[in-house]
Protein backbone atom coordinates (compact mmCIF):
# COMPACT_ATOMS: atom_id res chain seq x y z
CA UNK A 1 0.00 0.00 0.00
CA UNK A 2 1.49 3.59 -0.73
CA UNK A 3 1.55 6.62 1.95
CA UNK A 4 1.26 8.81 -0.46
CA UNK A 5 0.24 8.84 -4.39
CA UNK A 6 -0.05 12.29 -5.98
CA UNK A 7 -2.21 12.65 -9.19
CA UNK A 8 -1.04 15.19 -11.39
CA UNK A 9 -3.07 15.39 -15.12
CA UNK A 10 -3.61 17.87 -17.82
CA UNK A 11 -2.62 18.53 -21.34
CA UNK A 12 0.57 18.90 -23.23
CA UNK A 13 2.41 22.58 -22.44
CA UNK A 14 0.71 23.20 -18.74
CA UNK A 15 4.59 22.67 -17.65
CA UNK A 16 3.52 19.49 -16.31
CA UNK A 17 6.57 17.44 -16.29
CA UNK A 18 8.65 19.74 -14.96
CA UNK A 19 6.30 21.25 -12.22
CA UNK A 20 6.17 16.89 -11.65
CA UNK A 21 9.42 16.51 -11.16
CA UNK A 22 9.91 19.67 -9.11
CA UNK A 23 7.42 18.49 -6.45
CA UNK A 24 9.00 15.07 -6.57
CA UNK A 25 11.89 16.33 -5.38
CA UNK A 26 10.40 18.90 -2.79
CA UNK A 27 8.53 15.98 -1.69
CA UNK A 28 11.45 13.80 -1.63
CA UNK A 29 9.04 11.04 -3.64
CA UNK A 30 9.70 8.89 -6.73
CA UNK A 31 8.53 10.38 -10.10
CA UNK A 32 6.93 8.20 -12.66
CA UNK A 33 6.32 10.01 -16.45
CA UNK A 34 3.56 7.90 -17.82
CA UNK A 35 3.22 9.68 -21.03
CA UNK A 36 7.28 8.31 -21.89
CA UNK A 37 6.03 4.98 -21.21
CA UNK A 38 3.33 5.81 -23.98
CA UNK A 39 6.18 6.77 -26.67
CA UNK A 40 8.55 4.32 -25.27
CA UNK A 41 5.34 1.75 -27.14
CA UNK A 42 4.86 4.46 -29.88
CA UNK A 43 8.77 3.98 -31.20
CA UNK A 44 8.36 0.56 -31.24
CA UNK A 45 5.42 0.78 -33.25
CA UNK A 46 7.00 2.82 -36.08
CA UNK A 47 10.40 0.93 -35.90
CA UNK A 48 8.61 -2.24 -36.94
CA UNK A 49 6.99 -0.42 -39.52
CA UNK A 50 3.69 -0.36 -38.22
CA UNK A 51 1.37 2.13 -39.19
CA UNK A 52 0.05 4.35 -35.87
CA UNK A 53 -3.57 4.07 -36.98
CA UNK A 54 -4.31 0.43 -37.65
CA UNK A 55 -5.36 -0.02 -33.87
CA UNK A 56 -5.83 -4.30 -34.33
CA UNK A 57 -1.77 -4.09 -35.13
CA UNK A 58 -0.63 -1.59 -33.26
CA UNK A 59 -2.29 -3.49 -30.15
CA UNK A 60 -0.49 -6.89 -31.32
CA UNK A 61 2.37 -5.27 -31.58
CA UNK A 62 1.82 -3.68 -28.08
CA UNK A 63 1.67 -6.64 -26.48
CA UNK A 64 5.23 -7.76 -27.30
CA UNK A 65 6.89 -4.30 -26.44
CA UNK A 66 9.54 -4.77 -23.80
CA UNK A 67 10.00 -1.44 -21.67
CA UNK A 68 11.20 -0.24 -18.80
CA UNK A 69 11.67 2.55 -16.42
CA UNK A 70 14.57 3.59 -14.21
CA UNK A 71 12.58 5.90 -11.63
CA UNK A 72 15.31 6.02 -9.11
CA UNK A 73 15.91 9.28 -9.21
CA UNK A 74 13.65 12.33 -10.47
CA UNK A 75 15.99 12.50 -13.97
CA UNK A 76 14.28 8.97 -15.23
CA UNK A 77 15.76 7.11 -18.05
CA UNK A 78 13.48 4.95 -20.26
CA UNK A 79 14.41 1.56 -21.79
CA UNK A 80 13.05 -0.29 -25.11
CA UNK A 81 14.61 -3.87 -25.01
CA UNK A 82 17.16 -3.04 -22.86
CA UNK A 83 18.38 -0.13 -25.02
CA UNK A 84 18.01 3.42 -23.09
CA UNK A 85 15.67 5.46 -25.88
CA UNK A 86 14.91 8.27 -23.44
CA UNK A 87 15.74 11.00 -25.85
CA UNK A 88 14.33 8.95 -29.22
CA UNK A 89 11.11 8.88 -27.58
CA UNK A 90 10.64 13.12 -27.33
CA UNK A 91 11.40 13.23 -31.47
CA UNK A 92 9.06 14.54 -33.77
CA UNK A 93 8.05 11.47 -35.54
CA UNK A 94 7.03 9.91 -31.70
CA UNK A 95 4.86 13.00 -31.09
CA UNK A 96 2.96 13.25 -33.97
CA UNK A 97 1.92 9.34 -33.60
CA UNK A 98 2.14 8.72 -29.76
CA UNK A 99 -2.11 10.13 -29.17
CA UNK A 100 -3.18 7.21 -31.80
CA UNK A 101 -1.03 4.53 -30.12
CA UNK A 102 -2.74 5.71 -26.77
CA UNK A 103 -5.67 5.77 -28.05
CA UNK A 104 -5.31 1.30 -28.23
CA UNK A 105 -7.57 -0.18 -25.36
CA UNK A 106 -5.48 -3.24 -25.24
CA UNK A 107 -2.30 -0.86 -25.07
CA UNK A 108 -3.67 1.17 -22.34
CA UNK A 109 -4.68 -1.97 -20.13
CA UNK A 110 -0.68 -3.08 -20.20
CA UNK A 111 0.75 0.48 -19.35
CA UNK A 112 -1.97 1.02 -16.41
CA UNK A 113 -1.18 -2.27 -14.83
CA UNK A 114 2.59 -1.37 -15.46
CA UNK A 115 2.31 1.75 -13.59
CA UNK A 116 0.03 0.57 -10.79
CA UNK A 117 3.30 -2.34 -10.31
CA UNK A 118 5.53 0.62 -10.50
CA UNK A 119 3.83 2.61 -7.89
CA UNK A 120 3.68 -0.15 -5.38
CA UNK A 121 5.39 -0.79 -2.10
CA UNK A 122 6.78 2.58 -2.55
CA UNK A 123 6.25 5.35 0.40
CA UNK A 124 5.10 8.36 -1.59
CA UNK A 125 5.00 8.38 -5.27
CA UNK A 126 4.60 11.85 -8.25
CA UNK A 127 2.55 9.94 -11.22
CA UNK A 128 2.27 11.95 -13.81
CA UNK A 129 0.08 11.43 -17.02
CA UNK A 130 -3.60 12.10 -18.13
CA UNK A 131 -5.73 9.38 -17.04
CA UNK A 132 -4.09 9.32 -13.50
CA UNK A 133 -6.62 10.95 -11.25
CA UNK A 134 -9.58 9.17 -13.10
CA UNK A 135 -8.64 6.06 -14.18
CA UNK A 136 -4.68 4.66 -12.68
CA UNK A 137 -5.43 5.71 -9.09
CA UNK A 138 -8.84 6.62 -8.60
CA UNK A 139 -8.20 6.64 -4.71
CA UNK A 140 -4.94 8.72 -4.99
CA UNK A 141 -5.51 11.41 -2.09
CA UNK A 142 -4.06 14.08 -3.94
CA UNK A 143 -4.94 14.85 -7.38
CA UNK A 144 -3.79 18.13 -9.48
CA UNK A 145 -5.14 19.06 -12.92
CA UNK A 146 -2.99 21.45 -14.31
CA UNK A 147 -4.66 23.50 -17.34
CA UNK A 148 -3.51 26.79 -19.58
CA UNK A 149 -4.59 28.60 -22.57
CA UNK A 150 -3.90 26.88 -25.86
CA UNK A 151 -2.81 29.71 -27.18
CA UNK A 152 0.15 29.45 -23.69
CA UNK A 153 0.93 26.01 -24.17
CA UNK A 154 2.07 26.49 -27.58
CA UNK A 155 4.11 29.87 -27.05
CA UNK A 156 5.81 27.67 -23.94
CA UNK A 157 6.13 24.91 -26.46
CA UNK A 158 7.72 27.02 -29.51
CA UNK A 159 10.00 28.59 -26.85
CA UNK A 160 11.28 25.23 -26.04
CA UNK A 161 11.86 24.55 -29.34
CA UNK A 162 13.77 27.41 -30.40
CA UNK A 163 16.04 27.51 -27.17
CA UNK A 164 16.76 23.79 -28.67
CA UNK A 165 17.81 24.98 -31.89
CA UNK A 166 14.74 23.79 -33.27
CA UNK A 167 12.14 25.37 -35.75
CA UNK A 168 10.44 28.68 -34.49
CA UNK A 169 6.99 28.34 -36.16
CA UNK A 170 4.06 29.16 -33.44
CA UNK A 171 1.34 28.47 -35.78
CA UNK A 172 2.40 25.28 -36.61
CA UNK A 173 3.00 24.57 -32.74
CA UNK A 174 -0.38 25.83 -32.02
CA UNK A 175 -2.35 23.76 -34.34
CA UNK A 176 -0.73 20.97 -32.58
CA UNK A 177 -1.42 21.58 -28.97
CA UNK A 178 -4.79 21.66 -30.63
CA UNK A 179 -4.88 18.08 -32.56
CA UNK A 180 -3.60 16.76 -29.42
CA UNK A 181 -5.95 18.40 -27.07
CA UNK A 182 -8.65 17.08 -29.38
CA UNK A 183 -7.70 13.56 -29.96
CA UNK A 184 -7.08 13.25 -25.88
CA UNK A 185 -10.04 14.59 -24.95
CA UNK A 186 -12.25 12.95 -27.21
CA UNK A 187 -10.68 9.92 -27.02
CA UNK A 188 -13.66 6.79 -26.30
CA UNK A 189 -11.14 5.40 -23.44
CA UNK A 190 -9.97 7.08 -21.10
CA UNK A 191 -10.09 10.70 -22.36
CA UNK A 192 -8.25 13.53 -20.58
CA UNK A 193 -10.63 15.06 -18.09
CA UNK A 194 -9.95 16.35 -14.43
CA UNK A 195 -11.35 13.56 -11.96
CA UNK A 196 -14.23 14.83 -10.15
CA UNK A 197 -12.19 15.54 -6.79
CA UNK A 198 -9.14 17.03 -8.43
CA UNK A 199 -8.07 20.40 -7.90
CA UNK A 200 -7.38 22.42 -11.04
CA UNK A 201 -4.74 24.73 -10.89
CA UNK A 202 -4.32 27.25 -13.76
CA UNK A 203 -0.95 27.92 -14.80
CA UNK A 204 -1.10 30.34 -17.69
CA UNK A 205 -0.04 33.53 -15.40
CA UNK A 206 2.56 31.46 -12.99
CA UNK A 207 6.02 30.79 -13.07
CA UNK A 208 7.24 27.08 -12.85
CA UNK A 209 9.03 28.30 -9.27
CA UNK A 210 5.33 29.59 -8.41
CA UNK A 211 2.93 26.44 -9.30
CA UNK A 212 5.79 23.83 -7.82
CA UNK A 213 5.56 25.85 -4.52
CA UNK A 214 1.63 26.21 -5.05
CA UNK A 215 1.52 22.45 -5.27
CA UNK A 216 3.78 21.96 -2.02
CA UNK A 217 1.48 23.60 0.22
CA UNK A 218 -1.53 22.26 -1.07
CA UNK A 219 -0.15 18.10 -0.96
CA UNK A 220 0.98 19.14 2.36
CA UNK A 221 -2.36 20.76 3.61
CA UNK A 222 -3.81 17.37 1.47
CA UNK A 223 -1.46 15.06 3.93
CA UNK A 224 -1.80 16.40 7.07
CA UNK A 225 -5.87 15.85 6.61
CA UNK A 226 -5.47 12.48 5.62
CA UNK A 227 -3.26 11.44 8.78
O1 LIG B 1 3.07 13.67 -21.46
P1 LIG B 1 3.46 13.44 -22.89
O2 LIG B 1 3.23 14.62 -23.79
O3 LIG B 1 4.83 12.87 -23.05
O4 LIG B 1 2.44 12.30 -23.38
C1 LIG B 1 2.47 11.89 -24.71
C2 LIG B 1 1.10 11.35 -25.10
O5 LIG B 1 0.84 10.12 -24.42
C3 LIG B 1 -0.10 12.24 -24.80
O6 LIG B 1 -0.34 13.18 -25.82
C4 LIG B 1 -1.22 11.22 -24.71
O7 LIG B 1 -1.70 10.93 -25.99
C5 LIG B 1 -0.54 9.98 -24.17
N1 LIG B 1 -0.72 9.74 -22.73
C6 LIG B 1 -1.86 9.08 -22.33
N2 LIG B 1 -2.05 8.75 -21.02
C7 LIG B 1 -1.14 9.08 -20.11
C8 LIG B 1 0.04 9.78 -20.48
C9 LIG B 1 0.20 10.12 -21.81
O8 LIG B 1 -2.71 8.77 -23.17
N3 LIG B 1 -1.34 8.72 -18.82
Amino acid sequence: MNALVVAIDGPAGTGKSSVSRGLARGLGARFLDTGAMYRIVTLAVLRAGIDPSDSDAVGAAAADVQLSVDYETDDSSFFLAGEDVSSQIRGDDVTRAVSAVSAVPSVRTRLVELQRQMAEGQESIVVEGRDIGTVVFPDAPVKIFLTASAETRAQRRNAQNVRAGLTDDYQAVLADVRRRDHLDSTRAVSPLRAAKDAIVVDTSDMTETEVIAHLLELVTQRSEAIR
